[in-house]
C-alpha cells in the first residue's frame, strides 16, 4: 500500500481499530483456483465474488437483472454506514468494511462514500446515557468521533432542523459510524473491479440443479452451469432459489421511500450542509439531499410481504400523506414542497435478525448468504470477505460461525 494511501484511511480510524480480530490472510497465502458461480449481484454477492477473485479463484457472477437494479435490495441511491449496534461483531464488520469501501475507491476511482455524519436525535431525556454508553463501546473498539449532542448544540450546527422537541443526538461525523454510501453505483463499481481483475459477469437467471438434495450446477434457462462451489446470494428471491428450506426461515417486506424537493435556490438540505438523520421513536431516518433528487425520507415499518419480481413498486398513499405531516414539522422550510421522488424497496429477515453464510444442510458444495435484515449493504464487504474464507476452505473469523448459521425456527 501506498504511504499516502496508508495516512489517508489511518486517520480516519480505519487502522486504529482490532483489525487483529478480523482475520484476513493475505491473497498470496493462499491463492486458490477454485472455480465458483455466485448468483446474485447485491452486495452480498458482489463483495464474495470480487473476494473469491482477489483470493485466486475463477468466479462467474451472475445476475437475473444486473448488479444494483431497481428491484434488488441494494438498488437504492443510497444507504448508511454506521456502527450502532449492542454486538460487537457487527460494529468490527462495518469498520472493516469501510475500509474496503474506501479501498473500491482508490481502485476505480469512483467516489462511493460520502462523508455525510449521521445525527441520531431523541426526545428522550435518558438518550444521554445511551449516547454515553454507545461512545464507551465504540471508543473501546477504535471509533472515536461518537459525541453527545445537546439541544442547543443541534439547533447552532443545524438551524434547518426543527429541535425543539429534542433532548439529546449522537453525532458521527464522518468514517464507519456515519458515511453514506452510493449504493446502486457501490455494486456497479465493485462488479466492474471484479471483472478487471478477470472474474466474469453475467445477466442471466441462473436456479440450482438438484440432485437428492444436492446442487449439480446452475440451469440459466439455455445451459447448465458447473463448478466446484456455488453461492446464492439472492436477496429477497432467496426463498425461491430453495422454497423446500427457506419460506418458513425468511420474511420479505416492502419500504417506501421518499425524496421531498428542497426549495430552489436553498442548499441548506444538500450534503454537505445537512448530514444523515434521524429521530428516535418518529418512525423515520433520512438522508441529504444528493445529487439533486430531494430529502431523502425514509419511514421504518415494514408491510406486509412483497414479490419482488411481479409486484408493482408504487409508493403508498398514506406513506406519501405521513411523510408530509412529519417533514412539514421537523424540516420546517420544506413544509411546501412536493415528492419528487419515490421508491419500493423490500428487506429480507431472518429469525433473529442476523446475516446468513452457511452452507445449504445437504449439498456441501452450496453456500447461502442473505438475510440483510434491513442493516446488511452497508456489511457487505466483510461478508464477503468472511464467506470467501469460508467457502475456500479457510478457518477464519470461526467466532462469527453460530452467529451467521441458518438457524431453525419460523415466522
Ligand atoms: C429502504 C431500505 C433502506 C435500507 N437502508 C439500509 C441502510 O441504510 N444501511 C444498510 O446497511 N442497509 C440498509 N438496507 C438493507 C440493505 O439494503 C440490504 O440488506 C442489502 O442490500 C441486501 O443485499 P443482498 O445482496 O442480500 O440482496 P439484493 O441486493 O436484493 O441482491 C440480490 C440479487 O440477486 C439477484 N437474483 C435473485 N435471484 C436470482 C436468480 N435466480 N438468478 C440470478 N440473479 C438473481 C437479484 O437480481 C439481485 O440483484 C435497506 C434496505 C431497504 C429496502
Amino acid at each position: 500500500m501506498k504511504r499516502r494511501k496508508f495516512v489517508q484511511l489511518s486517520s480516519l480510524g480505519v487502522f486504529a481499530t482490532p483489525l487483529a480480530k478480523f482475520s484476513a490472510k493475505s491473497n498470496s497465502s493462499f491463492l486458490n483456483s477454485a472455480e465458483v458461480i455466485v448468483v446474485g449481484a447485491g452486495t452480498f454477492g458482489v463483495w464474495t465474488a470480487f473476494h473469491l477473485r482477489q483470493m485466486g479463484a475463477n468466479v462467474t457472477l451472475l445476475d437475473a437483472y444486473g448488479p444494483g437494479n431497481s428491484r434488488a435490495s441494494s438498488g437504492g441511491e443510497t444507504r448508511l454506514i454506521q456502527a450502532d449496534n449492542d454486538n460487537p461483531v457487527y460494529v468490527q464488520t462495518a469498520i472493516r468494511s469501510y475500509y474496503w469501501w474506501k479501498q473500491i475507491e482508490e481502485m476505480s476511482g469512483h467516489q462511493v462514500v460520502l462523508s455525510t455524519g449521521r445525527l441520531s436525535m431523541s426526545k428522550q431525556e435518558s438518550y444521554r446515557e445511551q449516547v454515553l454508553s454507545r461512545q464507551k463501546q465504540h471508543r473501546s473498539q477504535g471509533i472515536d468521533n461518537t459525541e453527545l449532542l445537546t439541544q442547543d448544540e443541534i439547533r447552532y450546527r443545524w438551524p434547518q432542523i426543527y429541535s425543539d422537541d429534542i433532548a439529546y443526538a449522537m453525532w458521527n461525523d464522518g468514517g464507519p459510524a456515519g458515511s453514506t454510501l452510493m449504493a446502486r453505483k457501490g455494486c456497479q463499481v465493485v462488479a466492474g473491479e471484479f471483472e478487471k481483475q478477470g472474474g466474469s459477469l453475467r445477466i442471466a437467471h441462473g436456479m440450482p440443479v438438484l440432485n437428492n438434495g444436492v446442487v449439480e450446477g446452475i440451469n440459466t434457462g439455455n445451459e447448465i452451469l458447473t463448478a466446484q462451489y456455488y453461492v446464492f446470494a439472492c436477496g429477497p428471491w432467496l426463498s425461491k432459489i430453495f422454497p423446500e428450506l427457506l419460506p418458513p426461515k425468511l420474511k420479505v417486506q416492502r419500504r417506501d421511500v421518499l425524496f421531498v424537493g428542497t426549495p430552489a435556490g436553498n442548499s441548506q438540505f444538500s450534503h454537505p450542509n445537512m448530514p444523515e438523520w434521524s429521530v428516535t421513536g418518529s418512525g423515520y431516518y433520512g438522508f441529504p439531499d444528493i445529487e439533486g433528487r430531494g430529502l431523502k425520507v425514509a419511514p421504518y415499518p415494514d408491510y406486509n410481504s412483497f414479490d419482488p419480481d411481479t409486484d408493482e413498486r408504487l409508493v403508498n398513499h398514506y406513506e406519501v400523506k405521513r411523510a408530509h405531516d412529519f417533514v412539514k414539522h421537523r424540516f420546517p422550510a420544506l413544509r411546501d414542497q412536493p415528492i419528487t421522488e419515490s421508491r419500493v424497496c423490500q428487506v429480507t429477515y431472518s429469525v433473529d435478525s442476523n446475516f446468513i453464510v452457511d452452507q445449504h444442510p445437504t449439498s456441501e458444495n452450496t453456500w447461502i448468504i442473505g438475510a440483510g435484515s434491513g442493516h446488511g449493504f452497508k456489511h457487505g464487504p466483510a461478508i464477503g470477505e468472511y464467506a470467501a474464507q469460508r467457502i475456500l476452505g479457510n478457518q477464519v473469523n470461526q467466532e462469527f460461525d453460530p452467529l451467521f448459521e441458518l438457524k431453525e425456527g419460523s415466522f
